[in-house]
């Protein structure tokens, strides 16, 4: 049976996905020299299992439920998973889709790549240590960028800056 057989015989039981991921960019590998890298066994144990499905499995979060989306203090957003600063607070707008929203990542924080999870591809981006999801990325955004990086407001940690 070859491979298409097989996801139509499945599809007609009800048991496949709409569109089988691509094996290669199932995972997101980081390559910089810093990376973190741990089992699914290991980040199950230091994730919360919202983390997780968001990190490491590129859910997506509940729109309007992370209490990010109201922050407004000066900081830094970390990755929820490897600590590694990804967002200024000076980069975060409010875009008004119920997720925490940013005109620009700090510098090597992020690596993208594309998805077709929905019917339009979609630019993806994660942590450029540890490869955790945080959101996708679009055209829509704010100068001086005109970019939105929508983020998962449980992949972020808040680290207010001292007073
Ligand atoms: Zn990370």
């Amino acid at each position: 049976m070859t491979r298409r057989q097989l996801v139509n015989l499945l599809s007609a039981l009800g048991l496949a996905p709409a569109a089988a991921p691509a094996p290669a960019e199932a995972a997101s590998k980081p390559s910089r020299a810093d990376a973190v890298t741990r089992t699914d066994a290991e980040w199950r144990q230091r994730l919360t299992p919202a983390q997780f499905s968001v990190l490491r499995q590129e859910g997506t979060e509940p729109p309007g439920t992370s209490a990010l989306n109201h922050e407004k203090r000066r900081g830094v957003y970390r990755c929820a998973g490897c600590d590694l600063p990804l967002f200024s607070s000076e980069a975060k707008f409010d875009s008004g889709t119920g997720w925490p929203s940013f005109f620009r990542p700090l510098d090597e924080a992020l690596g993208t790549k594309t998805d077709y999870k929905l019917l339009l591809p979609r630019t993806e981006y994660h942590c450029a240590r540890c490869g955790g999801h945080q959101g996708h990325v679009f055209d829509d955004g704010p100068r001086p960028t005109g970019k939105r990086y929508c983020n998962n407001g449980v992949a972020l940690r808040f680290d207010p800056e001292a007073a």
